[in-house]
């Protein structure tokens, strides 16, 4: 493992920034991660795909870029095996492989971006599957006494796009690797979401296998979500409210065809999407950033913005609409330096 100085993070954030890193390193194994502590090197900042993360200034200590690799079945049962995958694995081609393999389980989660390692942070989630749903348990170095701890999934404390690591263990691990609980046919699919059904059916799919699922998922993320390689952008920027029922009520006095989705407890999710395009944020575009035409919750770079530019049209958006409805949205995305 080498050490390097200067290094600009402009091939390893999704948002297109070219921001530096004081020192940069690739770890491919736990023993290059235990040298990158011996360097004694501070702030350690740990990076997988860099497709959650906004960087609004140079990053100051050691940027260790998780290469951690391997997929290995480590127990057999009768109707579903556990694999445990290196955190630097890339999720997508995670996903391919126990297509390939037949396993189920993950196929909903096709096509997200970034690592394995960081997929538990924030219970990645998409067309009705969370990682939790699949998670057995994870391994994760400290980044202080560089020793190996097993986190189980009730420890994780897992929610929406959220978990312990971004909370009260944020920033004090290195995730290696995750163990995932996946099932042998026959599956049990998850198809009940709208645009998956409707793709499947265009597709002329009536009994559909999990690979089918997949390409579905690909086809749909393809056709709505900006590319990273072409816009910068980290996906959902926010995270959909969730509100006291009379907050709803509040806006369906003014908005009667506000969508929003039952929560336990009777709480409410509204979704921010929603919220943003009522706003009038939609489309719009400030200097080189901007609100994405087809999805209101992905702000993009078009080009030579800078961190700091994206987070004040985040915020700008957060402002604009907490005046218009009284609901503060949050980021999803992991802003550096935190606020
Ligand atoms: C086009 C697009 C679509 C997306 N769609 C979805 C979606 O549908 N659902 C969804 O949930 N997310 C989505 N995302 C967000 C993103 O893909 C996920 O959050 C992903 O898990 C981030 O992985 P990463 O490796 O890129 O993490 P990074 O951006 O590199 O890191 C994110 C955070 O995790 C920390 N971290 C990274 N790796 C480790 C590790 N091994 N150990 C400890 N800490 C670590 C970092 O320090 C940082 O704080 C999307 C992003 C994009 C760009």
């Amino acid at each position: 493992m080498k050490i390097l100085q200067n290094v600009s993070l402009l091939p390893y954030n999704t948002f297109g920034l070219d921001i530096k890193a004081e020192h940069f390193a690739e770890i491919s194994s736990v023993d290059d991660l235990r040298a990158g502590l011996r360097a004694g090197i501070q702030p350690i900042f740990l990076l997988g795909g860099g497709s959650n993360v906004l960087f609004t200034q140079d990053v100051e200590g050691l940027v260790l870029k998780n290469n951690l690799r391997g997929i290995q079945v480590i127990r057999e049962f009768k109707n579903k095996v556990w694999v445990e995958v290196g955190g630097g694995e890339v999720w997508h081609e995670f996903v391919l492989w126990a297509v390939a393999n037949n396993y189920g389980g993950v196929e909903n989660l096709s096509l997200i971006p970034g690592t394995v390692g960081a997929a538990p942070i924030q219970n990645i989630g998409a067309y009705g599957v969370e990682l939790k749903d699949v998670f057995v348990r994870l391994n994760a170095l400290n980044l202080t006494t560089g020793k190996l701890k097993t986190f189980n999934h009730s420890v994780c404390r897992f929610g929406y796009r959220d978990s312990i690591f971004k909370r009260e263990e944020r920033g004090k691990w290195c995730i290696t690797s995750v163990v995932f609980s996946l099932t042998k046919a026959p599956h049990r699919l998850n198809t009940t979401y709208g645009d998956v059904s409707k793709t499947l059916e265009s597709n002329g799919i009536i009994s559909p296998s999990i690979a089918d699922i997949s390409r579905a998922v690909v086809q749909i993320r393809s056709s709505k979500l900006p590319d990273p390689a072409k816009i910068g952008n980290c996906g959902s920027f926010f995270k959909n409210p969730e509100t006291d029922r009379s907050v709803l009520e509040r806006i369906l006095a003014t908005h009667p065809q506000a969508p929003h989705y039952p929560l336990p407890e009777g709480r409410v999710k509204i979704p921010a999407g929603w919220l943003i395009e009522q706003c009038g944020w939609k489309g719009k575009r400030v200097g080189n950033t901007g609100c994405y035409e087809r999805q209101a919750l992905v702000v993009v770079n078009y080009g030579g913005a800078t961190g700091e530019e994206v987070k004040n049209l985040a915020e700008a958006i957060i402002e604009s609409v907490e005046r218009g409805f009284g609901v503060r949205l949050e980021a999803e995305v992991n802003i550096w330096p935190p606020l």
